[in-house]
């Protein structure tokens, strides 16, 4: 059999779509010229950047494409090149290291969750009394349980204080509405690789003009109106145009089918092992998303026992560079380490259908039989 790719969270597998508009592109020329090359090329990118605008209800120029969540995250929270005047910056208590590490302030106030993983919205009230000017992060929806942030709530309490919002929703694109309207934030982000574009590029959508930034990250040669500086790579944006194409025609009926299977998967967990736990399962979650633990059993062995079963799925640990830390968001949750060490994440997407759920729950029973007579 196939192998089964269940780890959608960590990068979606690409669509087909996105493989063809990124081959038409390779031989663009460069957008910044004037001749017929170029301006082939600065017509793909205002194509995908007009997909973005007019899903999200904005002008194109309040789109900017960069390499990813992770620099968006670094662009967007700098005080020193903010077009507004934030002095605290507030992040939820889950946020991805991309805003945990890569904001500019000189501290930020983690607002604490809950047990289920939701922000505490008590928490966030408290930390708003006396501050000036707030700056809050907030994720739309958390990357390893799936579990969907209050933010409209959030948004109106910060708003109220008289402050920003920035909504990493690189999770939430495509999976729920991550709309403006929806969130009620100032600005997004979004990633094309979880929505079956390419890695490395993504795209800051700004609400207005006055919460852009008035300088660039990246600084250079003027490109995307002088907000990030470099040569755009058009095939990787022609590529995320037409994902984020894909996503806005189908993405909600994905969502439905994906649900029922991640449901169905869930009970098959539940009914071999009663001793799992699942993680935010009181909460709204994204309907791709599974987090559980069997406990006893160390995450990094079982997913490497999968593996070699040809299933991918992740160990809730945040993994980089080949070093496993273990999870913070977690931590956040209340949840002891000797659960949180075997916690699992199956995150699905668009290629994937019941046989795979059928045919994962036959090898996860062999691989914990397995693992439980060692
Ligand atoms: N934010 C969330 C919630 C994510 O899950 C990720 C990637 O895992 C990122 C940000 C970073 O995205 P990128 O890979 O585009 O830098």
């Amino acid at each position: 059999m196939a192998r089964i790719y269940f780890d959608h969270n960590a990068t979606s597998t690409l669509r087909p779509a996105a493989r063809a508009a990124m081959i038409a592109a390779l031989d663009a020329g460069n957008a910044s010229s004037v001749h017929a090359e170029g301006r082939a090329a600065r017509a793909l990118i205002e194509t995908a950047r007009a997909h973005l605008a007019r899903a999200f209800g904005v002008k194109p120029e309040l789109v900017v494409f960069t390499s990813g969540a992770t620099e968006s995250a670094n662009m967007v929270l700098q005080p020193a090149l903010a077009g507004y005047a934030c002095e605290t910056l507030l992040i939820g208590g889950g946020e991805h290291p991309c805003v945990a590490a890569g904001h500019g302030f000189g501290a930020a106030s983690p607002v604490a969750l809950d047990a289920d993983g939701r922000l505490d919205l008590n928490d966030l009230r408290a930390r708003l009394v006396d501050v000036v000017t707030p700056l809050l992060a907030l994720q739309a929806a958390n990357n390893e349980t799936g579990v969907i942030q209050p933010v409209t709530e959030a948004a109106a309490l910060v708003h109220d204080a008289g402050g920003v919002v920035v909504c990493d929703a690189v999770q939430a694109l495509g999976r729920i509405d991550c709309s403006f309207e929806a969130t009620g934030a100032d600005v997004l982000f979004v990633s094309s690789h979880k929505i079956g574009g390419p890695k490395g590029v993504g795209a800051a959508i700004f609400s207005r003009r006055a919460v852009m930034p008035a300088q660039a990250l990246l600084r250079g040669g003027g490109q995307e109106r002088g907000k990030r500086g470099g040569t755009e790579n058009v095939a990787a944006i022609a590529g995320l145009g037409a994902a984020f194409q894909e996503v806005c025609a189908t993405g909600a009926d994905e969502m439905v089918r994906l649900g029922a299977l991640r449901d169905r998967i869930e009970a098959d967990v539940r009914a071999l092992a009663p001793e799992a736990v699942a993680f935010g399962a009181n909460a709204p979650r994204l309907p791709n998303t599974l987090a559980f633990a069997l406990p006893g059993l160390p995450a990094e062995t079982l997913v490497a026992a999968l593996d070699v079963e040809g299933v991918a799925i992740s160990s809730g640990s945040a993994c980089s560079s080949g070093k496993v830390a273990p999870s913070a968001v977690l931590a956040a949750m209340g949840i002891p380490p000797e659960i949180s060490r075997c916690a699992l994440r199956i995150s699905l997407g668009w290629p994937n259908n019941e046989p795979e759920g059928v045919a994962f729950a036959t090898i996860l029973a062999r691989v914990r039989h397995r693992m439980q007579r060692r």
